[in-house]
């Protein structure tokens, strides 16, 4: 019996992808043995996030990293470090960031649910850009012209949303920002693979990266990467690890925190809530090592073989047109897709109705219903499941004809 079934928990069978709600992606049973023998015995987390940080910049080429309790939480404290840098008072002040820099400037067609995390910290949202959907005439996404003219004396940042088509690009939105002087932080927090991201947004001019651990890294739930700058690194720590210290015992490792450069020793900060515990950390670790070792190529394969048996399964269904996406390109994830005609879009809800009323229930991905396509994600699935999902298509489609 498991946890879950002891608990009269019903556990599901995810093909939605690395969804928060769906509980996010799989771990390796060799990062759960990592996280239990973390468990078991005690550490200082300034040394483990020491540690941490010099694996993470190692594999991002980043100065520095962080073990966070997810993306969202490194864009909280990577926000605040932009707004503070090392200033004690400044950090004590925080939500309330009047009198400090305090507007972030961010493209209108990449303000989104997660930015909310950018907000908590106090500032203000400056949006550039006019993406015009209502109209049909927005050709031209944010331009680099519009992001210059946004900053000004109070920008603390600029954020910018990394995905295979933002725009303007990261390099351009880079050089504006830094001639002057402002940093840029990057949620990247799905943009895994292709593994060559870890270090792609570094590498264009980021000052801060946030990704998440619990997506295609395979790391636990409640887990994240922030690498960049050292001293911005620096200062997210600061507003994030415990500081209910003794002054004169304070001894953190320089090479996460320099002492030396601090005005003062900060109390708790805005970031205490995001806590990622040793467990996570060493979690994220292992699994942030797996992830690389295993390679874009091997990985995909894997996918694809899952994808494969979905799709032959989906193909049952005759009254729809069956696509297996991203099967060409390692870098991406491939899907199976199931596509109803156009007049037929109700079908699309009938069946992921059915897949979602089956025991245990099947999550597919159901954004696009409207379209009349339905989508299966490789990403969460458990081994044997695809098996699982391709028979429920079967069924409905036997149960179609009836
Ligand atoms: C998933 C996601 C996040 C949040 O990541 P967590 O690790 O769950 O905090 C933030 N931004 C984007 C674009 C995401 O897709």
């Amino acid at each position: 019996m498991t946890v879950y079934a002891r608990r009269g928990i019903p556990t599901i069978i995810n093909a939605a992808g690395t969804l928060t709600r769906l509980s996010g992606g799989v771990i390796r049973p060799e990062v759960a043995q990592a996280m239990a023998e973390a468990s078991a015995l005690a550490v200082d987390m300034a040394v483990l996030q020491a540690h941490a940080s010099g694996v993470i910049a190692g594999l991002t080429g980043a100065k520095a990293g962080y073990v966070t309790s997810g993306a969202a939480a490194g864009l909280l404290i990577g926000t605040a470090a932009c707004v503070t840098g090392l200033g004690a008072a400044a950090m004590a002040r925080l939500p309330d960031a009047s009198g400090l820099r305090n507007q972030v400037v961010i493209s209108r067609s990449q303000r989104n649910g997660y930015d909310h995390a950018v907000r908590t910290t106090g500032v203000t949202l400056v949006e550039v850009g006019l993406p015009d959907r209502a109209s049909g005439a927005g050709i031209r996404d944010a331009e680099p012209w519009e992001y210059a003219a946004a900053i000004n004396d109070n920008t603390a940042a600029v954020h910018y949303v990394a995905t295979r088509d933002s725009l303007p690009s990261l390099a351009e939105v880079a050089a504006v920002a830094h001639a002057a002087g402002v940093p840029v932080i990057v949620d990247a927090a799905a943009e895994l693979p292709p593994q060559a991201n870890l270090k792609r947004f570094i590498a264009e001019g980021a000052d801060l990266v946030a990704f998440s651990g619990g997506k295609a890294i395979g790391g636990p739930q409640a887990s994240g990467i922030l690498c960049g700058r050292r001293d911005l690194i620096a200062a997210a720590a600061l507003q994030q690890l415990d500081m209910d210290v003794v002054t004169e015992l304070w001894d953190p490792p320089a090479r996460l925190i320099d002492r030396s450069a601090l005005d003062g020793l900060p109390r708790h900060g805005i970031g205490r809530p995001c806590k990622a515990g040793k467990e996570e950390i060493i979690g994220l670790l292992t699994a942030l090592e797996l992830f690389v070792a295993e390679g874009d190529e091997a990985r995909h394969e894997r996918w694809l073989a899952d994808i494969t048996i979905i799709a032959e399964g989906l193909a049952a269904i005759a009254s729809a047109d069956t696509v297996i996406t991203g099967g060409d390109d390692t870098g991406s994830v491939p899907k199976a897709e199931l596509r109803f005609p156009r007049g037929s879009e109700s079908q699309a809800l009938a069946f992921l109705r059915a897949l979602l009323a089956d025991d245990p229930a099947i999550h597919a991905e159901a954004g696009d219903h409207r379209a009349g396509v339905v989508r299966f994600n490789p990403v969460a699935l458990r081994a044997g499941q695809a098996t699982v999902v391709a028979e429920a298509a079967r069924a409905f489609a036997a149960g179609a004809r009836r």
